[in-house]
């Protein structure tokens, strides 16, 4: 059996993801889910480390103004710029060094 963890890299591997798409491959649903991979993104990218790997983040963007958001691994709610909360969500992909 599959960790959950070992999904996530096995899918980010492949191609990139946002965290909602994520959410909907692992079949993941609820309020708390984006949090749980949040916390799993920022522990898998301690561990790709170790292997030589990078996990890679496509930052998130203001789909209003265009405010370019920190490569964070972050779900962002709201533009700091521009209050809107049309936001294209970060995605992720796993990379060899
Ligand atoms: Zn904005």
């Amino acid at each position: 059996m599959m960790t959950r963890r070992q999904k996530i890299i096995n899918l980010l591997e492949e191609r990139d993801y946002s965290i909602s798409e994520l959410a909907v491959m692992l079949e993941m649903r609820g309020k708390g889910s984006k949090k749980i991979i949040v916390d799993d993104l920022k522990a898998i990218a301690k561990t790709l480390k170790r292997e030589g790997k990078v996990l890679l983040v496509q930052p998130a963007v203001c789909r209003k103004c265009g405010f370019v958001f920190s490569p964070d691994i972050h779900v962002p709610s709201k533009c700091p710029k521009c209050k809107s909360s049309w936001i294209e969500e970060p995605r992720f992909k796993i990379s060899q060094r």
